[in-house]
């Protein structure tokens, strides 16, 4: 059992709600955001089993005998060069389902068993579905997960594997989202943009760069950005180390959208303070096609206030750098290779003495066509 303790809270309303009642958003319908009071001391956790567990007293979960895991986290941060830079690049397609989705669905699904439930819904464009459906399958809780019909076919296949119960959806992405927020009114929705304690995995993302950079934060963090949960797991858990005294100050976020896709970068370069719903064009970075990002206040203020950016990227851009990679040996997502085109963009306006990190964030086997 733990000792630490929490409360669900949301910043609009000041309302707090407790952790022991299934609950995804607040009476008066706001995001959720979730305060976890544990800490892990670094010598502790270094003797531990290198899994993102590890960090199990920042982990929100009362009783150790929920978790569901299958090893997951703590995946190599790979020192390799980009236009004759050095940068790390977290190898985060090696995780159970091919993204590092993995992170918040063995958070969140270990919670889900927590509170007894039984059934989830969830929504997504392909990598969420995988991996909440395959945490559902080990938990025995049956899933329903919502996807739009234009989904890459290796990863419908991967989620009807788990077992789950898959419903497509025709029309955008957006659609999608509201199909299952229907059918979410009598279910948990165990949405990774919705509900917190999916962030609350992602964040052991920060715990780990840096436990692997030696103690250190780097200078900027190169992500592709769609709903932000990866961005915004960052931003949570750098915060933690800084509250700890681990670091003294935050990396740069910067993230990196589709052009023909960007909300986010829109609203930050007109410093609006949310993005307001705009029409997209398709991408083949189809993990990061999102025109109505849920938390997009929430990731604007994060990247804010750690003094990063945004960064957009063509179609041409995002193909070359996946051709590249792949012909370097590094077979990854088109919607991955779309931060590293990021990435190469950042670093030509960055001097050589920054410490960089960015990540492979899904496998190529869910698009093994590429585009
Ligand atoms: C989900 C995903 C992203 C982006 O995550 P967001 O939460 O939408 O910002 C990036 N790359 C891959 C491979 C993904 O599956």
């Amino acid at each position: 059992m733990s000792t630490n303790s929490g409360h669900l809270y949301d910043p609009l309303s000041a309302a707090a709600y407790p952790l022991d009642a299934p609950r995804w958003r607040s009476d008066s319908g706001g995001l959720l955001s979730l305060a976890w009071n544990g800490s892990w001391g670094p010598d502790v956790v270094k003797s531990r089993t290198a899994t993102l567990w590890r960090y199990r007293e920042a982990l929100p979960l009362a009783n150790d005998a929920n978790i569901i895991s299958m090893g997951e986290g703590f995946t190599p941060l790979l020192a390799t060069s980009r236009q004759n830079r050095k940068v790390w690049i977290k190898q985060e397609q090696l995780f159970p389902t091919g993204s590092y989705k993995d992170r918040g669905a063995s958070v969140l699904i270990s919670k889900a068993k927590e509170l007894g439930i039984r059934q989830v819904v969830q929504d997504s464009s392909g990598n969420a579905g995988c991996a909440i459906a395959a945490y559902c399958a080990r938990a025995g809780i049956a899933c329903d997960i919502y996807v739009p019909e234009k989904t890459s076919p290796a990863k419908l296949a991967q989620i009807r594997s788990y077992g789950a119960r898959l419903v497509l959806v025709p029309g955008t992405r957006e659609q999608t989202a509201l199909a299952a927020l229907e059918a979410a009114r009598n279910t948990y929705y165990a949405s990774h943009c919705w509900n917190p304690f999916f962030l609350h995995g992602t964040k052991t993302f920060a715990y780990e760069i840096w436990e692997q950079l030696g103690g250190k934060a780097p200078h900027a963090l190169v992500l592709p950005v769609g709903n932000g949960t990866l961005l915004l797991g960052a931003f949570i858990g750098f915060t933690d180390l800084l509250q700890w005294g681990y670091v003294d100050r935050l990396p740069r976020l910067i993230g990196v959208q589709s052009a023909n896709c960007a909300p986010l970068a829109q609203a930050f370069a007109r410093e609006v303070e949310a993005p307001w719903p705009i029409e997209k064009q398709d991408t083949i970075a189809e993990g990061i096609a999102i025109a109505e990002p849920v938390r997009g206040r929430e990731i604007l203020q994060a990247v804010a206030s750690s003094g990063g950016h945004f960064i957009t990227v063509s179609e041409e851009e995002i193909a070359t750098v996946w051709r590249e990679l792949a012909l370097q040996g590094f077979y990854v997502e088109p919607t991955a290779a779309a931060g590293i085109a990021g990435l190469d963009r950042y670093l030509n306006k960055t001097p050589e003495s920054e410490i960089i990190v960015s990540a492979f964030t899904g496998h190529g086997l869910k698009s093994p066509t590429g585009h």
